[in-house]
């Protein structure tokens, strides 16, 4: 890359940047309770861009009160399931309208590339709410023939209604912030949910112009509610007495405290939790596609993805040279800002990040494993961002601490593998179990590898392939339930069952 200086931001991020950003409380634009905001920066410079309103605890007691009269006594349940769905729809409209807007606010509040975030992460967005927005019509319970063995001369009706969980409290990290934010909130209005988010610290700027939005669209008053600032504002919506249920996505280490802090009133609970994904390679595959491919699911968003391929399976065969096809691969990524139009990949998210990444490559260093491709952070130009080089590890163990535990961040371990057996074996030789991909052009090994892995989804000849009906989630540690689909639905209604004992 030549020049490392980007183009300036479209007019109207410039202006919303400048703003004086205000949570989103019962329909109004208020300031945190203490008066406090914090720094937002934009990773590649350290720079500080905007300033977030710093909500905590009294703000999530409003918004959580807000969300609760909304669900009670508001026009949200009295309204058509059909008006529901409008409403979502036209939410998505209006985010379409200012794709890249969006666009551009995610590159600067997260780094990744804009030209990534205008085909991917606000499409993604528009879809998913429209996905939803359809479905808003088409939950709905069932009648059950009963046959009650104690009462044979009786007739009954038997049927089920779904029905909203009440007031959610949704929390959200900052890899996909826009996309997060749809995957959370598209399912919980269609269903009838009124809602408090609270974005990451980190990323809290979508989630700011998202609110315009949802008051533009005309969501009645406390429907959603959002609230940004940092963990104790996410701790006390975990734990908050008022809260019927909690959906969450970041580290495990913070979804086993929202475990804790859901006990309190029993609240019910989802978690997206981290992963440890295998890419698998046969010795049949298409070997030129699977080394771009296995690459961009590790690289893709930096790494940062909880279903990032970051573990390398290669069959022996073949694994010297996918692997050095990986390694090229990764050394030919542009670092870069994410605004600027070459960039293939921008910073991490935080020093924070950037220097936990940094610590792994260390451990794996020490631990013996061998470093084919990145393994520092790039200098010169880049100094003043959070960039990690894209890095490959060869000579890895399953003990390291590299091959167990999640880095998120782009760097990937390469092992060989014997026979499908040792494959699956080494694939959930694991605590996490989110995703994993299988490249190889035999049938049977597909889907024999598909089944045999213990993990939420399996991709086959792809990674990273997302839809809003195909449900996604994890097996084992990576946590509970299932976001997307009609399987979401699930996560956001209980089932009431109503018996008529007719004349
Ligand atoms: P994190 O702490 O789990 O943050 C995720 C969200 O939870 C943020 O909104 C965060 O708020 C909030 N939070 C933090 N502490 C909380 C608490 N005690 N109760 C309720 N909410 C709380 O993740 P992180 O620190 O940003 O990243 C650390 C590691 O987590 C990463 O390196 C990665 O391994 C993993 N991670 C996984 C995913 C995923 O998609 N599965 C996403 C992000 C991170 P604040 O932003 O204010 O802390
Ligand atoms: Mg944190």
């Amino acid at each position: 890359m030549t020049t490392l200086t980007a183009p300036q931001p479209i007019p109207e991020v410039r202006e919303f940047l400048k703003k004086s950003h205000k949570l989103l409380i019962d329909g109004r634009r208020v300031d945190a309770k203490s008066g406090e905001t914090f720094e937002v920066f934009d990773p590649s410079s350290n720079s500080v861009v905007a300033h977030a309103p710093k909500g905590g605890k009294e703000d999530i007691d409003a918004a959580v009160k807000a969300a609760r009269k909304a669900f009670e006594d508001g026009p949200w349940r009295k309204i058509t399931a059909s008006e529901r769905g409008k409403l979502i729809w036209k939410l998505a409209d209006l985010i379409e309208k200012h794709t890249e807007e969006f666009a551009q606010l995610e590159s600067l509040d997260n780094g990744k590339p804009v030209g990534v975030a205008r085909v991917a992460d606000v499409p993604l967005t528009v879809d998913h709410f429209r996905y939803y927005a359809g479905l808003a019509t088409k939950i709905h319970g069932e009648t059950i023939p009963i046959s009650v063995p104690y009462a044979p001369e009786m007739q009954f009706l038997d049927y089920t209604l779904r029905e909203p969980m009440g007031v959610v409290g949704q929390i959200i990290p900052w890899n996909f912030p826009l996309l997060m934010a749809a995957w959370k909130m598209g399912v919980a209005l269609a269903a009838g949910n009124c809602v408090v988010l609270k974005p990451a610290e980190q990323t809290p700027l979508s989630a700011l112009r998202l609110a315009d939005l949802f008051q533009e669209a005309g969501f009645p008053d406390g429907v959603v509610n959002i609230v940004t600032g940092y963990p104790d504002a996410g701790a006390a919506l975990a734990e908050h007495p008022d809260v019927d249920k909690v959906a969450f996505t970041g580290s495990t280490e913070v979804g086993r405290k929202i475990v804790q802090a859901s006990s309190g009133n029993l609240k019910r609970i989802t978690l997206e939790l981290g992963g440890k994904s295998p890419s698998i390679v046969f010795p049949d595959a298409d070997l030129e596609t699977a080394a771009l491919g296995v690459s961009n699911a590790i690289f893709f968003n930096h790494g940062q993805c909880c279903c990032a391929g970051s573990r390398l399976l290669v069959h022996k065969k073949v694994y010297g040279e996918l692997v050095d096809r990986v390694a090229e691969q990764a050394k030919k990524i542009r670092l870069g800002p994410g605004m600027h139009p070459d960039t293939d990949m921008g910073p991490l998210v935080s020093l924070e990040q950037q220097s936990r990444v940094m610590d792994y490559i260390q451990s794996g260093r020490s631990e013996g494993a061998v470093v084919t491709a990145g393994g520092e952070k790039p200098d010169g130009d880049l100094d003043s961002g959070y960039y990690v080089a894209p890095t490959v590890f060869d000579k890895v163990n399953t003990g390291m601490r590299i091959v167990q535990e999640e880095i998120f961040g782009p760097v990937v371990c390469a092992s060989p593998f014997e026979d499908l057996d040792d494959v699956i074996a080494q694939g959930n030789d694991n605590p996490y179990g989110l995703a994993a991909s299988v490249w190889t052009r035999d049938i049977n090994k597909a889907h024999k590898t598909a089944a045999g892995l213990k993990a939420g989804t399996v991709w086959v000849n792809c990674h990273n392939i997302f839809d809003a009906a195909a449900p996604f989630g994890g097996y084992k540690q990576s946590g509970y339930g299932r976001e997307m689909g009609v399987h979401a639905l699930e996560m956001y209604t209980q089932v009431k069952n109503v018996i008529v004992q007719l004349d």
